[in-house]
């Protein structure tokens, strides 16, 4: 792996995509080789850096990534577009290029599409790339497998008002913890809505509520209850900067890696 892992960032106009790269202009492990944003997007042809807030970093934002991306790039989407990702992701497998895919909202088939592209080429895909969620999630498996079943588990997310899927892919990624620690099929156990005359709780039941609100950049409680106690495992991510950062962090990694589908758990080491 060489010193510098160059990256290309798609959405870099966007928020995640902002931060990355004002983050990875400070950091000397990193270069920002491209910055990609959808054709037409007012800050076109603009320095990324600039468009970040603060020194230019001479790579002007563009809309064609096949132009840019070569073999050595770590390909870094947070269009928040599944279509465009799975345009980029493709590109990066045909080019033998990395990919650190942040973007959530798939539904199922895209989602299987995704992982089985992503695994061809060196890939790092999450929901959630903050250090302390990659944590929540192993301690929400063990609590899960410690508690038996008559401890029910509920999830509530909150997130700002801009957020445009629900529930969070954090909040999904945390009830397949739980389903895969207790061996339950998440898709038939989970219920990401209840309203009017629903009838007593199942047995097994894995309930997702999904709050918008604010700015809230992203809060995630696990609620394990039982009877007579209750067991809540809480993060609150107060920037968006873990996240950034965490994606970043990923990007470092993955370049050393043979080819496979890897998770921010690999990443970390756990
Ligand atoms: P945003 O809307 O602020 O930014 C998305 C940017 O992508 C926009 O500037 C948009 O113009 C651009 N874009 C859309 N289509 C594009 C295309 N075809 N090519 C290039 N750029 C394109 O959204 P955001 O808050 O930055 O979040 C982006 C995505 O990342 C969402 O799916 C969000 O849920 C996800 N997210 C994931 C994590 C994580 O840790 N995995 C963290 C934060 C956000």
């Amino acid at each position: 792996m060489s010193d510098t892992a160059p990256i290309v960032i798609c959405g870099a106009a966007g928020r995640m995509g902002r931060l990355l790269v004002g983050l990875a202009r400070d950091e000397p492990t990193l270069r920002v080789v491209g910055a990609v944003e959808a054709p037409g997007h007012p800050r076109m042809g603009e320095d990324a850096g600039a468009v970040a807030g603060g020194a230019e970093t001479g790579v002007l934002i563009g809309d064609d990534v096949a132009a840019i991306l070569e073999p050595a790039h770590v390909l870094m989407d947070f269009t928040g577009a599944p279509e465009a990702t799975l345009r980029h992701v493709r590109l990066a497998v045909e080019r033998g290029a990395a990919l650190v895919v942040g973007t959530t909202g798939f539904d199922a088939a895209q989602r299987a599409e995704l992982s089985a592209l992503a695994a061809r080429t060196r890939s790092v895909v999450a929901a959630n790339f903050s250090v302390g969620v990659t944590v929540l999630t192993e301690l929400v498996s063990t609590a899960a497998r410690l508690l038996d079943s008559s401890f029910e588990s509920e999830i509530v997310e909150l997130h700002h008002h801009s957020k445009r899927d629900a529930p969070s892919g954090t909040a999904l990624a945390l009830g397949r913890a739980v389903a895969a620690a207790r061996g339950q099929d998440f898709e038939h156990t989970a219920v990401l809505a209840r309203e009017g005359l629903v009838g007593a709780r199942r047995p097994g039941e894995i309930g997702i509520v999904a709050l918008r609100s604010g700015d809230a950049v992203g809060d995630h409680t696990v609620v394990f209850g039982g009877l007579g106690e209750r067991l809540e495992l809480v993060h609150r991510a107060q920037s968006r900067e873990c996240l950034a950062r965490g994606a970043l962090r990923a990007a470092r990694w993955i370049g050393g890696q043979p080819a496979g589908l890897y998770t921010m758990r690999d990443v970390l080491g756990l």
